[in-house]
Formats: structure tokens, sequence, C-alpha cells
């Protein structure tokens, strides 16, 4: 049985001229210690579709259509209550602004104590001792369990969402750019720590980032968004060395160097679309080399290319149908 089997996902916010189609029929899963990268262009719908994973999302936000399964389990119908121990103990997230997670009025430490109370059922003590090892694991002195965020550097604070994201030991991890706002050298330092917590506890990770070449280090499946929708997804390898859309063919061009340095990304020609009224057609044609009518009119299905690596373009059903 997978870890995470999502189906379909659509997600859309309400405004007051329409619905910003920001996550459409996303699918994706996942196995037991594996990773996928999530990549796009910003506003492409990255946070939206983790967000509905996890059922944090702002309340002009409607989930429209999908199913998340976690180990064969529909959480759809999950209560709130029942979302809030999923959170700790299935699904966790750590943001990339580690402060708006953080409760600034309360040691960093109790905020730890009070979910393994709740969720892992531990005595006061236990749940001490126990925040105190996860502290040294995150490689913080354990004395610190009693500051409050303010007192952290970013770095640390980052370290401290890490900690708490693994406190119940959750059977998937999802990383919302969670190293972005950190310098080189830490978030070198906070990848290698998630590397090795994923390896130790066979966790499945989902990793948002703009950084082609953490993916390319890290994650053994991508899946890139465009506009709201998932248009490439397979394992890292095929994707970054045989790009079969040409969106992420652009994506991969614009980012320099995918196994050295880090730089930052160029962009590509054009702007995305606005959400709240797609283009028909392929939502890429506006910006795509190899645009024909038929992009302008009829939007491409999915096409499975190899086992576990799909794209959508009409250039490849072409192809397929050739074949
Ligand atoms: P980034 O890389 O910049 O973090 P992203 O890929 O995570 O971007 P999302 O934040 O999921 O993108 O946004 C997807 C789309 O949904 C964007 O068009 C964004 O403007 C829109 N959006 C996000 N939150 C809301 C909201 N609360 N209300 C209306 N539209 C929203
Ligand atoms: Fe480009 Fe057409 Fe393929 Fe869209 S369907 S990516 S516009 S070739
Ligand atoms: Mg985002």
């Amino acid at each position: 049985m997978r870890l995470l089997e999502v189906d379909n996902l659509t997600t859309y916010y309400k405004l007051k001229d329409g619905y910003v189609r920001a996550c459409e029929n996303i699918s994706l899963h996942l196995e037991r210690g594996e990773a996928i990268g999530l990549v796009g262009e910003s506003a492409s719908g990255k946070t939206t579709a983790a967000l509905s994973l996890i059922k944090l999302l702002p309340d002009n936000a409607h989930v429209m259509a999908g199913s998340i399964k976690i180990e064969g389990r529909d959480i759809a119908g999950a209560t709130e209550e029942e979302l809030r121990h999923i959170r700790w103990k299935d699904i966790a997230i750590i943001f990339q602004g580690a402060m708006n997670a953080l409760n600034p009025v309360r040691r960093v430490g109790d905020q730890i104590v009070e979910a393994l109370r709740i969720h892992e059922k531990l005595s006061e003590k236990d749940a001490g001792r126990r925040t105190a090892e996860l502290f040294e694991q995150v490689e913080i002195d354990s004395d610190r369990v009693r500051e409050y965020p303010h007192e952290f550097s970013g770095g640390m604070r980052q370290r401290v969402m890490i900690a708490m994201a693994i406190a119940c030991n959750p059977k998937i991890i999802i990383g919302d750019e969670p190293t972005t706002a950190l310098d080189v050298m830490v978030q070198a330092q906070v990848l290698q720590l998630l590397e090795t917590l994923r390896r130790e506890r066979e966790m499945g990770m989902i990793l948002i980032t703009h950084d082609l070449s953490v993916v390319g280090e890290t994650c053994d499946r991508v899946a890139v968004m465009y506009a709201g929708q998932i248009v490439e997804d397979g394992p890292t390898e095929k994707v970054f060395e045989a790009p079969s859309h040409p969106y992420t063919r652009a994506l991969i061009t614009a980012f320099p160097n995918i196994e050295g340095e880090r730089y930052l990304a160029a962009s590509i020609p054009g702007d995305p679309p606005n959400l709240l009224s797609p283009p028909g057609g392929c939502r890429f044609h506006e910006r795509c080399s190899e645009v024909s009518e038929l992009c302008r009119n009829e939007a491409p299905e999915i096409t499975d290319l190899s086992p576990g690596h799909r794209a959508m373009c009409h250039l490849l059903q072409r192809k397929v149908k050739v074949k």
C-alpha cells in the first residue's frame, strides 16, 4: 500500500471577481522513504498543493475535487480534531518562515512538550526528555529548550521547526522552501539534517524548492508545476536528463547549473498566466516556442512516456501515436 496517494486534487481561491484556479487535478504518490521535489515558478501552485494536502488552507480556499490517501486511509472526511492529530502523526509541514509557525510568547520547548503530551500521550517528564533529545538531534543544545523563538537565529529557528515537525514521528514531511531564507552554509546543513532524518526514519518527503540542484541531490522523483497543473513528473534523473515538456526544458535551461554551485535562476521569457482566467488550450501556449494551433484550442492530456514518467503536451501525444 502506498504511503501517500493523491488523486486529482483541485483547489480554487474565491475572490470577488471569480475563482483563482491555483491547483488543478494534482495527482502524485509517495512510497516510504521516498522524496519527491515539487518545482515550478512562483505562483505555479506549489504551496497551495501542499496546504491542500494537510488541509491548512485560508478561508477563501475551496477544495473542489480530489482524494488524499495516507496508507490507504482517505483523509477527506477528517474532522478538525482528527486533522490536528494527522498533522503531527502522519503528515507534517515545515514552512519557509519558521517564525510564523512558532508561538512567539511561549518557550519553544513547551510547544513541543505540549504536542508530545497530546498526540503521543507522554507524561510531562517523558515529553521533556524527548524534547531535549529532539533538540540534540537537530544539533541545538538541549539547554535552550527554555528559550523563546526570538532568542534563536534564523537557522536555529528552522531547525526548531524541523524538531517540531518530526516530534511525533510523522510518516511524511513537507518542506515548503524550508531553507530559502537561510544563508548558503546553513541551507546545506538544514538540508543535510532533513536528508539524514528521512533515511533514518524512512519518512516520505515532499520538498518544494526553486533550487533544482537541491532536487537533483536529494529527490528520487520530481513533479514540475506550471499554472496550477503538474505538467511533467518522473524519476529525477530521467526528467533532468531528458525533459519532455517544453516548460520543464525552459525551467532547466533557466537554471544555470543543476549539478554544481547554486545560482539564482534566470527567468523564463514571458509571464505565467493569471489564474483567475487562464488561457484556453495548453496553459503554457503563450510562452511556448513549439506552440501550434492545436495548443491554443485544445488542452493536452497526460501522456505516459515510460514507467513513472508522464508529461502533458500535444507533441508527446503525437509521438506516442506515431510509434
Ligand atoms: P511561490 O513559489 O511564490 O511560493 P507557489 O507556487 O507556492 O508560489 P501559490 O502560493 O500556491 O504558488 O499560489 C498559486 C496561485 O494562487 C497564485 O496565483 C496566487 O496568487 C494564488 N493565491 C495564493 N493564495 C491565495 C489566496 N489566499 N487568495 C487568492 N489567491 C491566492
Ligand atoms: Fe507547447 Fe503545445 Fe506542448 Fe503546450 S501543448 S507545451 S503549447 S507544444
Ligand atoms: Mg509557495
